[in-house]
């Protein structure tokens, strides 16, 4: 089945996840170090309050990341949802009829990639609202699969120790389960 959007959802652009734990925190949008400046001319061009904090560190002896292989694009609510770029005040709307991008033509390759995790099958998120009523794509996820590559060959790393970042934003009920800063993993 041809993968499209649901009409009217937004669902990726709000929901944001614990990974890979809830001591972890709330995760934002990938961001690749080539995409942050980028990005963050866009939040202020558009006004915007981007936070882009660290999420996979590298080094080669493990007592701290040396190398920063990978950022994320922080939501704008307390509980880390809601991505800064998704126009929730205005009346324009996505082709889908959900809110609007505010950078869609300019947004990173994460966003280019949802909801694909994997390219050989075809696997998608199943948190994306698409898979509520589909478990199956093989069409229309050319662009989807072309992103994905990019990110895996950006994100392969040979280096030793790969150090996750906590980020330290959950909801207030989590808390005091959520770490902040760089953990070996
Ligand atoms: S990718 Fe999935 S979750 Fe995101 S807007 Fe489309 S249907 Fe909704
Ligand atoms: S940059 Fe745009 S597409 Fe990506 S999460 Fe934010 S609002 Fe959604």
């Amino acid at each position: 089945m041809d993968f499209s959007c649901v009409e009217g959802c937004s669902k990726c652009c709000v929901d944001r996840e614990y990974y890979p734990s809830i001591e972890f925190g709330k995760i934002g949008v990938l961001i690749m170090p080539e995409e942050k400046h980028r990005i963050e001319s866009l939040a202020k061009r558009h006004s915007v309050k981007a936070v882009i904090l660290p999420r996979i560190g590298t080094s080669k002896k493990n007592d701290g990341p040396e190398n920063i292989i990978a950022y994320q694009l922080m939501g704008i609510e307390p509980n880390g949802n809601t991505c800064p770029f998704l126009d929730t005040a205005g009346n324009e709307r996505s082709p889908n009829g959900g809110y609007k991008c505010k950078i869609y033509e300019e947004r990173p390759l994460a966003c280019r990639a949802y909801p694909l995790l994997e390219s050989s099958p075809p696997t998608l998120d199943a948190k994306c609202k698409f898979c509520e009523t589909c478990s199956y794509v093989d069409g229309n996820i050319q662009s989807e699969t072309e992103s994905l590559i990019k990110i895996k060959e950006r994100t392969y790393t040979e280096e030793r120790y790969v150090w996750r970042y906590a980020t330290g934003i959950g909801d207030s009920a989590y808390l005091e389960q959520i770490k902040t800063g760089w953990f070996l993993i």
